[in-house]
Formats: structure tokens, sequence, C-alpha cells
């Protein structure tokens, strides 16, 4: 299990900054996480205002 950042993303960047993994990142005008990383805290997807990063 982990999140994933669906295109509801507006990238803002907030979650980067909490992720507690580094595991957030910006790529082509979007932000995406490494699966491989994510231990699934939830911290991005309370922080997120558009409640983008859902549980996969
Ligand atoms: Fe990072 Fe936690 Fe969000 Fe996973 S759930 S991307 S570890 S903040
Ligand atoms: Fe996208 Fe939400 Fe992260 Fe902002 S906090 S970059 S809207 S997923």
């Amino acid at each position: 299990m982990a999140y994933v950042i669906n295109d509801d993303c507006v990238a803002c960047g907030a979650c980067e900054a909490e992720c507690p993994q580094s595991c957030i990142s910006e790529a082509d005008g979007k932000y995406v996480i490494d699966a491989a990383k994510c231990v699934d805290c939830g911290a991005c997807a309370e922080v997120c205002p558009v409640s983008a990063p859902v549980k996969e």
C-alpha cells in the first residue's frame, strides 16, 4: 500500500515538505510519490488543500 497523488493536484508543493520519507517530488508540473519509499503515514493527505493524495 502507498499513497498516490491524483489529478486534483494543483502543484502547490505543500506535501513535499511534510513527507518524512522525502518521497514526494515534482515532475513535469505535477507532484508524484515514490511508492517504494512511502510508509503510508498520511501526512501528505492531511496538508493537501485539495485532498489529492489518496490511498491506492
Ligand atoms: Fe510521504 Fe507519508 Fe505521504 Fe507516503 S503517506 S508520500 S510517506 S507523507
Ligand atoms: Fe499537489 Fe496536494 Fe501536494 Fe499541493 S499538497 S503539491 S495540491 S498533492
